[in-house]
């Protein structure tokens, strides 16, 4: 087990004009579960391979439990790593396949057969030791996958977005057995992936990257009730947080028949950016005090949304669509006009400049 620390480490591809990761600054507790998330591209598979050794440093150095690791190759960094393609041994059974993993390691027979034993349980593979990998699902191949990273004991995990192969159950189901071990293990891990939702269930804290810039790192309720920006704002929860730019007169956010005022202690210009969760909308009767949208209904089962498209030219050219959360029962007819009304303590100020939260 151990601390991981990025040191203001930055990445540049050979004639990439800006460099992939840029002065990251991250550290890592011993046992935690970090999340590395962003849209695709965002730098996360380059900062995860510059941990495991994959990827050369070009400047900052990174530090695991305290010693620098930035100039040694991937074996001297005792970190076993998790790819998004899992490649097996066709010919070898499950049991094999995670044995393999320690061969050269001076692991002897007797003790890699407690720690395939162990694995297996963990990740729920006893009953399928003997099988061969064409005989398995993708899920259980998955598994098999980090059950080799598992019996090498690690001082790190890195996980390179290993449930994006899987379709939406197998994700979910090998996603539970996943940070059930590494709870159990207490391995310090780095998990990379481009869905919030697994960020949000899995992580300990989250850290969200955009174009190789750290935007945030929190504990994902945190990152849900009090983002920085914009971006965080709008990537974390589904569907995403309506951002909606508002001019600023005498101190109100004017948003058509709405006057928000802004806290005191918010400092806004001429206009405001203000963020509102789709949950955070009430619906009203009364046409003159809300932001008035014909919407589309869309039933979930648990919960429906509606699609709100502002009546006002003024509003549509700013906002484009508004969801909100409503009761399941809900019943609207298309194109019928709808009165929104944000919940007061609910609302999040943006700069619509910086695109920093306004506190
Ligand atoms: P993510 O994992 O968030 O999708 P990556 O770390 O893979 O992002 O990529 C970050 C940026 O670096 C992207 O712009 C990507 O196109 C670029 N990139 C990734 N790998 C290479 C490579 N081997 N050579 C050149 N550019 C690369």
């Amino acid at each position: 087990m151990a601390t991981v620390h990025f040191d203001r480490v930055t990445h540049r591809y050979s004639g990439a004009p800006a460099p992939a990761v840029d002065d990251l600054e991250l550290e890592i507790d011993d046992g935690e579960f970090l999340v590395l998330v962003g849209p695709s591209g965002c730098g996360k598979s380059t900062s995860l391979r510059m941990l495991a050794g994959l990827v050369p440093v070009e400047s900052g150095r990174i530090l695991i439990d305290g010693r620098d690791v930035t100039g040694l190759p991937p074996q001297a960094r005792d970190v076993a790593m998790v790819f998004q393609s899992y490649a097996l041994y066709p010919n070898m059974t499950v049991a094999q396949n995670i044995g393999f993993a320690l061969r050269d390691t001076g692991v002897d027979q007797a003790e890699a057969a407690v720690r395939v034993k162990e694995a297996a349980e963990l990740l729920a593979l006893e009953n399928l030791l003997d099988r061969k990998p064409a005989k398995l699902s993708g899920g259980q191949r998955q598994r098999v996958a980090i059950g080799r990273a598992i019996v090498r004991r690690p001082q790190v995990f890195c996980m390179d977005d290993p449930l994006s192969h899987l379709d939406t159950e197998l994700r979910v189901r090998t996603r539970a057995h996943i940070a059930t071990s590494q709870k159990h293990l207490g391995t310090t891990t780095v998990y990379v992936t481009h869905d919030q939702v697994e960020a949000m269930t899995m992580g300990d804290r989250i850290a969200v990257l955009r174009e190789g810039r750290l935007q945030q790192i929190a504990a994902p309720r945190e990152l849900y009730g009090d983002p920085d920006n914009t971006f965080v704002a709008g990537f974390i929860g589904s569907p995403r947080m309506n951002l909606l730019d508002a001019p600023v007169r005498d101190g109100a956010a004017v948003l058509d028949n709405l006057r928000i005022p802004l806290p005191r202690s918010v400092q806004a210009g001429g206009r405001v950016v203000l963020g509102i969760r789709p949950e955070s909308w009430e619906v009203t009767a009364d046409p003159a005090t809300g932001l008035t949208v014909t919407a589309q209904i869309q039933e979930l089962g648990a919960e429906s949304f509606v699609y709100g498209h502002a009546t006002s030219e003024d509003w549509r050219s700013r906002t484009g669509n508004v969801v909100a959360r409503v009761d399941r029962r809900f019943r609207i007819a298309l194109g019928d006009p709808l009165h929104l009304h944000p919940k007061p303590d609910e609302i999040f100020f943006f700069d619509p400049e910086t695109e920093s939260r306004l506190r």
